[in-house]
């Protein structure tokens, strides 16, 4: 039902082409049924590297930093799902901030994903969240050991990234660098390692 992806260090299901979680079951029946893929993702120094290594620049300018419909913090930036606009006719009013988050995602889809293929995005440029994601209704028809090996996965696509992220953003903070201030001395910085 999964299995590790060593080249991309990504765990892969094929229950995904067929999701049937209901957690992330669309909040219409006339929107694509996109699961997990109604997530925000957080593109991370670890992924830009990725972009920087490959010279990939013009994805990271375009696909991420001029991206319209993005946040840009000192060391990661977020690249916001788009929410169908039948979200905003729902009431709300009377939910709470939880779920009307909850209600959002269930409108939501993220800007990689397409219909048919899934998720456009080099794997190397997947944060390690969307590597690594396995919902609770695939997760539940595991048998122990493979249970065992999801944790183990999990863990070191998870620690890889931290690692990565922790070291440098320190190194980014000591020399006042920042996505926000200074994006090309961030990429030359990246580029050197
Ligand atoms: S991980 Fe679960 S929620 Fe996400 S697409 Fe696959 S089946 Fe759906
Ligand atoms: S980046 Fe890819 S895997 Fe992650 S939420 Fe978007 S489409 Fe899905």
């Amino acid at each position: 039902m999964i299995e590790y992806d060593k080249t991309n260090c990504q765990i892969l299901s094929e229950a995904c082409f067929n999701c049937n979680d209901p957690y992330f079951k669309p909040g219409h029946s006339n929107l694509p049924s996109v699961g997990c893929c109604s997530y925000s993702p957080v593109i991370s120094l670890f992924e830009i590297y990725k972009m920087v290594k490959q010279k990939d620049y013009r994805f990271f300018m375009n696909e991420i930093y001029n991206n319209p419909n993005c946040t840009i913090y000192d060391d990661y930036i977020i690249i916001h799902a788009e929410v169908h606009p039948s979200f905003h006719q729902k009431k709300t009013d009377h939910l709470s901030d939880i779920e009307k988050d909850d209600l959002k995602l269930s409108f939501s889809t993220c800007q990689f994903f397409q219909m048919y293929k899934g998720c456009t995005l080099y794997p190397s440029y997947k944060n390690a969240t969307c590597r690594s994601f396995i919902c609770s209704t695939i997760e539940s028809q595991l048998d122990d050991h493979t249970q065992k090996k999801m944790i183990e996965w999990t863990r070191t696509i998870q620690v890889e990234a931290q690692t990565f992220n922790s070291y440098h953003r320190r190194v980014l903070v000591k020399n006042k660098l920042s996505f926000k201030k200074n994006v090309a001395a961030v990429l030359t910085y990246l580029e050197g390692l």
